[in-house]
């Protein structure tokens, strides 16, 4: 797995296949494809597909046909990008040398208010810092009022990057850094393959937080198992009480069958929690949460409580508030929340009030004869769906 450049000559503007959802009115810059270290046996997302370092000037080249593109939309089009009809567009930017696909991308974010930047793909930072450096430096030198630049990137990465090196990211505009902590415990990081220990997960966290950098934790409820799901909330809440990130962000184990997990799964190597399941580990999770003043997040389509958001420490006790709700309700509302909520009609657990949302959702669970018995064999269909 070298993490040199590749040669090769450049194709034109390239953007990767996943961003988080906090980042969706961002210009996305792709620096490296996929992941480098792709082992997770959660992870569907890059597997098949070859990690790479893009040449330093070809994302220097696409910035420039980001910013040469704004500068069309202002100077040329008066902003008034979509009264330009196609041919006398098309005309214009093959004059300009500019890629279709680059104008398409500066268009979307000129409309949105070029406030943000995302680096892509799975783990920016493993690029050399020095090189990083340049692509900060390009983008601050073409876009001054960009607020925020934001990347993911590996725990493991970090570990071994220096403070200094974090600080000086930091002072060349990379400020919100996203991780996927997953687990903070030892045995489940092991046995998903995370590559990482719940110690360098800390480490790596205060490192960035010391920097003066946004820090988004993902935390995966589910990821335990029925084995180990105590275990996962204790021990994750506890690596989290001592980096205190920014925020803390809920992704719900969903398992495609093109991971390794599935396998697991299918041979009941890996037991599946249920949503209730997952409910009592979130209130675990979230009552061992001590301390901190994270911002807790729940903004991932395939959580089952997207309402279960707030800050820390005050909003504590409204969060156990809603999961008890939750676990509270009667089965047969427990089931017409979930299924609503997979379906994408309900975002909270009053939506369910709604006559007409509920209607729809009591039909089709008549219609397909949904019960507890199959929910869950429902909801994994649902799941893999959004997948
Ligand atoms: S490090 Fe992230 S992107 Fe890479 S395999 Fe693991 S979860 Fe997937």
């Amino acid at each position: 797995m070298s993490e040199e450049e590749e040669q090769e000559p450049y194709s034109g503007f390239e953007q990767g296949p996943i961003r988080p959802p906090s980042e969706a009115f961002s210009l996305l810059i792709r620096i490296t494809r996929n992941c480098p270290w792709n082992r997770c046996s959660f992870c569907p997302v890059y597997k098949g597909s070859r990690f790479s370092i893009r040449p330093l000037e070809h994302v220097l080249k696409d910035i420039e046909q980001i910013a040469k593109s704004i500068s069309l939309i202002n100077l040329r089009f008066g902003g008034e990008i979509y009264a330009i009809n196609e041919i006398t567009l098309n005309r214009v930017l093959n004059d300009a040398g500019i890629d279709p696909q680059a104008f398409i991308c500066a268009v979307n974010w000129y409309s949105t208010g070029m406030r943000s930047v995302f680096l892509q793909d799975a783990n920016s930072l493993v690029l050399p810092t020095e090189k990083l450096l340049c692509v900060l430096n390009k983008l601050a030198h073409n876009f001054p009022n960009v607020q925020r630049i934001t990347s993911y990137a590996r725990a493991q990465t970090i570990y071994k990057k220096s403070l200094d090196e974090m600080i000086l990211l930091k002072e060349h505009g990379l400020n919100r850094i996203h991780i996927g902590l997953e687990s903070g415990s030892d045995v489940v990081l092991k046995i998903m393959k995370k590559g990482v220990t719940k110690e360098q997960h800390i480490e790596a966290g205060k490192k960035v937080v010391e920097a003066g950098i946004e820090l988004s934790e993902y935390y995966m409820p589910g990821l335990g198992g029925q084995k180990f799901w105590k275990e996962h909330a204790i021990e994750s809440a506890d690596a989290l009480n001592q980096i205190n990130p920014t925020f803390i962000r809920f992704r719900t184990l969903a398992i495609p069958s093109n991971t390794p997990l599935y396998e697991e799964w299918q041979s009941s190597h890996f037991k599946k929690c249920t949503d209730l399941e997952i409910a009592q580990e979130l209130l675990c999770f979230i009552e061992h949460l001590d301390g901190i003043t994270s911002i807790i997040k729940s903004d991932h389509i395939l959580n089952l409580l997207p309402e279960l958001e707030g800050q820390l420490p005050e909003d504590k006790e409204k969060m156990i508030t809603i999961i008890n709700e939750f676990l509270n309700l009667p089965q047969d509302e427990k089931l017409i929340f979930q299924i609503g909520r997979r379906m994408g009609l309900f975002e909270k657990l009053y939506d369910r009030m709604d006559f007409k949302k509920r209607s729809v959702v009591q039909q089709i669970i008549r219609q397909y004869d949904i019960h507890n018995d199959n929910v869950e064999e429902v909801i994994n269909q649902f799941m893999s769906r959004m997948l």
